[in-house]
């Protein structure tokens, strides 16, 4: 007879799955990674303050502020390519803690005053949680804000729309080639009641695969929920006009892999280990959003590396501005940051991240269709 291994203690949400496939069977990595991050009793956006040094990851916008301002100096652009449109709906999906929108809003305030005070703030979260702290900290910009719950409650209008690090933390199926079929993966129990995954019996037709078909046991990873996303945006864009910067970690051709991971406490942990209490992801596949835009007649201004992006549009000379009146360890301070979100290799966001700039004019945008312009 063999002993059971240990059993580590289940998160209360580990403990609510497994009664969930005892009575309806093994659920998809869609459906487990939509319970991890949004169960509205113990999902992780819900009740986790993610973000930050204490936090179990960092964000762009949380390293420093040069880039909201940046962001900022990039709507600033598309609104004035776009003949300076009244009350512009200024939109961002996913705020965080509200600090991306809160440095975008300075930075309107001093490029483009009759943006700033005829513009509509909305910001789309699904965590009452983190809306409430958006509140907080917006509350002091002079903006109007408006919350939602999902885009498609924005009002129609111009659309000036950003979304840092939204995607990552949307559903994705996987399939993992077996007998030459790919079969989706799927959350079960095992013989000793813990989460393990599985296959199920939904096969993927060969036209949703990227060329070269992969070996045996690799993965393709789809995002229907997020492709979905894209659409209405662009779709939004067509109708009304407007512009959106869409930031996440990713890769610009779709492949196989598989790219989910969790992150707990600044660590990498099991995917079924933790649930509720990692932050689970995986990157995006821009191509496939790409493909979207393009579906509902939009248009991409550009799709380049983050660091490309933001030296691109003057994040260099602005940190030299931000640097000049400071003490030598302030100085360094705003170096390092600089490197962490511009530059590449392990640990820095500059290469990993990608910045997909999309129109519905088709209007040709900075740092993507020109040398940049100073601010
Ligand atoms: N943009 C922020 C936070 C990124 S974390 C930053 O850069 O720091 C992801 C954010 O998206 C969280 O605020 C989370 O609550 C929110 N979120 C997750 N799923 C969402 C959805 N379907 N619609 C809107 N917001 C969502």
């Amino acid at each position: 007879m063999t002993a059971a291994p240990p059993v580590p203690a289940m998160t209360p949400l580990a403990g609510k799955i497994a009664r969930l496939i005892e009575t309806a069977g093994p659920i998809s990595v869609a459906d487990y990674f939509s319970m991890c991050l949004a169960d509205p009793e113990y999902g992780y956006y819900l009740t986790r303050e993610p973000f930050g040094v204490d936090g179990d990851f960092i964000t762009a916008p949380e390293v420093t502020q040069l880039f909201g301002e940046i962001v900022g100096i990039f709507l600033v652009h598309a609104w004035q390519a776009q003949g300076r449109p009244e009350a512009a709906r200024l939109v961002e999906l996913g705020p965080g803690r509200g600090t991306l929108m809160a440095d975008v809003l300075r930075t309107l305030r001093q490029l483009a005053p009759s943006l700033f005070e005829t513009a509509e703030v909305h910001l789309v979260e699904t965590s009452p949680r983190l809306a409430e702290r958006q509140r907080r900290t917006l509350s002091g910009t002079g903006a109007r804000c408006h919350w939602h719950a999902e885009f498609t409650e924005v009002p129609d209008g111009y659309t000036l729309l950003v979304a840092n690090e939204l995607f990552d933390a949307l559903p994705i199926r996987q399939f993992v080639k077996t007998d030459g079929v790919f079969r989706e993966r799927v959350v079960g129990l095992d013989g000793f009641g813990r989460l393990a995954f599985g296959l199920g019996p939904a096969a993927l037709e060969p036209a949703h695969l990227p060329d070269g078909g992969g070996e045996d046991g690799s993965v393709f990873e789809f995002s229907p929920v997020r492709e979905g996303v894209m659409r209405k945006i662009a779709e939004r864009l067509v109708r009304c006009g407007g512009a959106a910067l869409l930031i996440d970690y990713g890769h610009v051709v779709s492949g196989f892999g598989d790219t989910l991971q969790a992150l707990r406490r600044q660590n990498f942990d099991g995917v079924l280990e933790h649930p509720g209490e990692a932050d689970l992801t995986s990157h995006v596949d821009f191509a496939a959003l790409v493909q979207a835009v393009h579906e509902v007649g939009g248009h991409i201004a550009g799709l380049a590396p983050q660091g490309d992006f933001l030296v691109g549009l003057g994040l260099l000379e602005r940190a030299g501005r931000l640097g000049a009146d400071k003490s030598v360890l302030e100085q360094t301070a705003i170096r390092a940051a600089v490197e962490r979100i511009a530059g590449a290799g392990a640990g820095r966001m500059g290469e990993l991240f990608k910045v997909l700039a999309v129109t519905g004019d088709g209007a040709p945008l900075a740092p993507f269709s020109q040398p940049a312009g100073r601010p």
